[in-house]
């Protein structure tokens, strides 16, 4: 979601004049996309700020803001703390960077825009800014409602607003027509999204998902992050239905203890998240699933840890995100007692992290030997093999004789690793 709101960002600024640069102490505009969901993202984007700070004392002129959830949150407050400051901006603000930067350059004021009731952003397009991209991100709905116990989203992105559903069409089109050929649509509980236009006309997700689905030269579909208390059995009908649906699906649980589940406020039960999971199977055999889970959050028990990892083996996840619980300012959860030692987190995240990768890897070398359809998007790190993604989002690296980049193209697996696949590509097939 920053990723797609930093690129509006740029979108917005290359219309209006901007040209990018290598280096920051190049540049005359600097801004810092920021996320608060945890605490160590927010203490990254602040040593950032500190190094750009530094930039600007050499460089006056320079104009320096803080973007997004981080910025939400602190508010004029920031501009106390970090004087060098010239904007503190919202994520639902970001359509109105240039008015922002107007403001600061004719009245040479410093700008607070975090008003959280703009509706969301729609980018302008900007022509050939996407070129040479494969894969994109279109953001279809702001915020959240849910107010999950631990989490701040819904205090930095607002209440849930759904795009308009042309809107959304539009901005994949215009993106297919760039040369991008993978889209995730996105939004913090995307299977909610409901748009009601005039005239009694609705849109639910299943719905635009068949739409975009039928946008043509669109080879892959995907969408990030579904809500399991909001999965229905039609968008689950979905996978089978939608061909350029990919077979991929990230639908966090977060903990696999009923009582922690409740005093998270997630709305379903361990039960309830392993019928999904059948159902989600039962449709898609070869679906891969990932997802989020925490650790350590306030009256974890030892048992309770347990059930996390028993869920985690009997559901045996492509991909899982684990974090430690740690205390958003002004959320439920930060009142709640007793807090588990950070020791303690610590040692239940490396346990269920290593419980994890062995999951991935028998997982990796399972698809040695097989071929896949690969969408080639570059060329990977090290520069001598090719690289690209799965349907079911898995990382590919790869020989090819020619330069397959942009194409799908079938890859024999040769090896299964931990973060990745290696293989090599199939010229006469
Ligand atoms: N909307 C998504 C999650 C968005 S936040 C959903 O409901 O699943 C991304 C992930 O960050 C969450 O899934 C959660 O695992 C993690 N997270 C959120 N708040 C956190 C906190 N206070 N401490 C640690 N991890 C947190
Ligand atoms: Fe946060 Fe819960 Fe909303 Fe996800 S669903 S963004 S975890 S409040």
């Amino acid at each position: 979601m920053n990723e797609y709101d930093s690129d509006l960002l740029a979108q917005s600024l290359i219309n209006d004049g901007f040209l990018p640069v290598k280096e920051p102490g190049d540049a005359d505009l600097i801004l810092i996309n920021t996320c608060s969901v945890r605490a160590k993202p927010e203490q990254k984007a602040l040593s950032l700020l500190g190094r750009m700070i530094d930039i600007k004392k050499r460089k006056p002129g320079l104009i320096l803001g803080l973007v997004g959830c981080v910025a939400q949150q602190g508010g004029s407050g920031l501009i106390e703390r970090f004087p060098e400051l010239d904007l503190v901006m919202g994520p639902r603000e970001v359509g109105r960077v240039r008015d922002c930067l107007a403001e600061i350059e004719e009245r040479g004021k410093k700008v607070v825009a975090i008003n959280l009731d703009e509706s969301p952003p729609i980018p302008e397009p900007c022509r050939g800014y996407f070129t040479g991209r494969f894969t994109g991100y279109i953001s279809i709905m702001e915020g959240c409602d849910n107010f999950c116990s631990y989490c701040i989203v819904p205090f930095v992105r607002g209440r849930e607003v759904s795009k308009p559903p042309r809107s959304i069409i539009a901005e994949a089109e215009l993106l297919v027509s760039e040369g991008v050929r993978d889209i995730t649509l996105l939004g913090q509980n995307v299977n909610s999204y409901m748009w009601k236009g005039e005239g009694g006309e609705v849109w639910d997700f299943p719905m635009l998902l068949r739409e975009v689905g039928r946008i043509k030269e669109l080879w892959r579909l995907r969408f990030t992050t579904s809500h399991p208390k909001d999965l229905s059995k039609d968008l689950i009908s979905c996978f089978d239905q939608i061909e350029a649906l990919c077979p991929h699906i990230h639908l966090p649980f977060q903990a696999g203890s009923n009582s922690v589940l409740r005093r998270m406020r997630r709305g379903y039960t361990r039960e309830r998240y392993l019928e999904l999971i059948s159902s989600l199977r039962e449709v898609r055999p070869d679906i891969a699933i990932s997802s989020d889970v925490m650790v350590g959050f306030p009256g974890e028990t030892e048992y309770d840890f347990e059930m996390t990892l028993d869920l985690i083996k009997k559901v045996e996840f492509d991909a899982l995100f684990s974090f430690k619980y740690s205390d958003r300012r002004g959320t439920l959860a930060e009142k709640m007692q007793p807090k588990v030692e950070e020791k303690e987190k610590s040692r239940r995240l490396a346990t269920l992290q290593s419980i994890q990768r062995s999951i991935t890897l028998q997982k990796n070398r399972n698809l040695e030997g097989k071929k896949v359809m690969v969408l080639v998007e570059g060329v990977s790190r090290r520069g001598s093999q090719y690289t690209g993604r799965t349907d079911t989002n898995k990382i590919v690296n790869f020989t090819c004789k020619y330069n397959p980049i942009g194409g799908l193209i079938k890859v024999k697996i040769k090896d299964g690793l931990l973060n990745s696949l290696r293989g090599e590509c199939l010229m006469a097939e």
